[in-house]
């Protein structure tokens, strides 16, 4: 199962990537190169459940600061980081 139209403005879902941005506490955490459908009217990103829960264990490992290993890439993270 896909979305197919945005639930605000019926727009048309695109396949594509984005920048998913996330406060966490005092941290600003940007997840890049997201797979996502992606509202061509608003911008809406809808994400698959897959990618959901990839994402929300990467916020529970970032909480843990376990995710915290390359000082230059801090808060700069990829998916491909998160194996579950
Ligand atoms: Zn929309």
């Amino acid at each position: 199962m896909k979305p197919d139209r945005c639930s605000f403005c019926k727009g048309k879902l695109i396949k594509g990537n984005t920048e998913f941005v996330v406060k966490v506490g005092a941290e600003v955490l940007s997840i890049r190169d997201v797979p996502a459908y992606i509202c061509n009217e608003c911008g809406e990103p809808y994400y698959t459940p897959e990618v959901s829960e990839k994402m929300d264990l990467m916020m529970k490992k970032f909480h843990e600061c376990a995710l915290l290993v390359h000082p230059v890439a801090a808060g700069e993270l990829s998916l491909n980081e998160v194996t579950a």
